[in-house]
């Protein structure tokens, strides 16, 4: 059952108190994953409270005025190489088989990202790609990823020629619009998340699992969460419930440093601006994403129907522009991997230790951690064995 704000009290009962097993807060991959293993495998009883107004979390989709199915919080692509995670999300939903592509623009070109042997030939002459292409088979071998910032650190010259041009051209300033930082102040990992792979393979991911939920994904989270046990109170925060709901343990899954107050002073993240247009032609561009490493302040533009795999007349594009987060202005989209701030998420994970399990805490903003959503499932999967199930 699902109830917006304004029912709030139809949820209390005759005291004027609900009472539930668990209280869980955030109904995106890690609160609804949780809440679904919850009511099903325990029979208990969760409330699962949500300040947007629907459940999905970043993850929400939804059909524009076009018929287009859009993701509201920027493009979400579903891949994993977790059967379990496989399994288990497709009790909720059938799924299209897509590969994401992506396109950078580098020097006016349209270039496959992850840079491979086949970007090698969108850019330079067939022979030099030649050559080049041979030296990177004859150093690292075929169908190999390499991070980067690692062959930046290469002894050939030329190899390290090239490190120096791909980081110039596809990293560099990318990076700095989505994080502004460069590329080395942040955690090796996240340019790592799209190395080079000496391949002529041009799919943006290589796992076992690559598919969208044919309905999309708030179709999926629809039936996941329709279960007697599961009451789901939407536009509140979980603060503005506390008095009236009497519950065992609570998981949270919103920013960590926001549960503790900031006690310990406000924990970094990025935010995007997602600028929708829709336009009056059946396809804007060749691939679902476009990268904009060099030019405008945007990063990337995703056209949707790659995604949703629809045919209609019109298209409806997404366009990035990271931005500074402000708390309680601007949405807190992703955690910033680097030591000084996994440093400062400790103080609050040592906040969290003394709470002794009665809340857990789990997710991409209270993790801290760069999750993609089968990493979110698999994290709420694993929690549910660890340390709910065993209870
Ligand atoms: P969230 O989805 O953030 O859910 C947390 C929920 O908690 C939110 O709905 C929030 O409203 C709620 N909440 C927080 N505080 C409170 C409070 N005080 N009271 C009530 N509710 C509260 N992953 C992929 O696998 N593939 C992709 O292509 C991909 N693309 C992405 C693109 C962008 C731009 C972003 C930002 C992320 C992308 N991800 C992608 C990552 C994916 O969004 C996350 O892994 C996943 O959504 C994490 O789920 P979660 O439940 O941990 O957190
Ligand atoms: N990146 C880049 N240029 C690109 C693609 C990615 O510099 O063309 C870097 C950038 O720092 C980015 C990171 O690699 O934030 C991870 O990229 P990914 O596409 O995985 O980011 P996400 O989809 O999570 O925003």
């Amino acid at each position: 059952m699902v109830y917006n704000r304004p029912v709030c009290k139809s949820l209390l009962e005759d005291n004027g108190i609900m009472k539930v097993d668990w209280l869980i807060v955030g109904a995106g991959f890690t609160g609804a994953t949780l809440a679904e293993r919850i009511a099903t495998q325990l029979n208990q009883k969760v409330l699962l409270v949500d300040r947007r107004d629907h459940v999905g979390g970043n993850a929400y989709d939804y059909y524009n005025e076009h018929g287009v199915l859009c993701h509201r919080y920027g493009p979400h692509i579903f891949h994993t190489n977790a059967k379990s995670v496989w399994d288990y999300l497709s009790q909720f939903t059938e799924w299209r088989p897509y590969y994401h592509h992506v396109l950078a623009q580098v020097d006016g070109r349209p270039v496959p990202v992850p840079f491979n042997l086949n970007s090698l030939y969108a850019l330079f002459p067939p022979r030099h790609a030649g050559k080049l292409e041979e030296l990177l088979i004859s150093e690292y071998g075929f169908n190999v990823k390499v991070p980067i910032l690692k062959m930046r650190e290469h002894s050939n010259a030329d190899l390290a020629g090239l490190a120096d041009y791909i980081f110039k051209n596809v990293f560099l300033h990318y990076t700095r619009k989505q994080w502004d930082l460069d590329p080395e102040q942040l955690d090796p990992s996240v340019t790592g998340r799209v190395p080079v792979y000496i391949s002529r393979d041009d799919r943006y991911f290589q796992d076992t699992y690559q598919a969208m939920p044919v309905l999309g994904y708030t179709e999926m989270f629809r039936r996941q969460l329709a279960h007697p046990n599961i009451r789901i109170l939407l536009q509140t925060d979980y603060r503005e419930v506390l008095d009236g709901v009497q519950f065992n343990r609570m998981l949270y899954t919103g920013p960590m440093d926001e549960y503790f107050d900031s006690m310990h002073g406000a924990l970094p993240y990025r935010s995007l601006r997602f600028e929708l247009q829709t336009r009056d032609t059946e396809w804007h561009q060749q691939v679902g994403t476009v990268n904009y490493p060099n030019e405008y302040d945007f990063t990337r533009i995703t056209e949707q129907k790659h995604l949703s795999g629809q045919k209609l007349a019109k298209t409806t594009l997404v366009v990035e522009y990271p931005q500074i987060h402000r708390p309680g202005v601007t949405e807190a989209y992703y955690p910033i991997p680097r030591a000084e701030n996994r440093e400062h998420y400790a103080k609050y994970e040592a906040e969290a230790a003394k709470l002794n399990g009665s809340v857990l805490f789990a997710g991409r903003l209270a993790d801290y951690k760069y999750y993609n959503m089968d990493q979110a499932c698999a994290r709420a999967l694993k929690l549910f064995s660890s340390e709910v199930a065993v209870a």
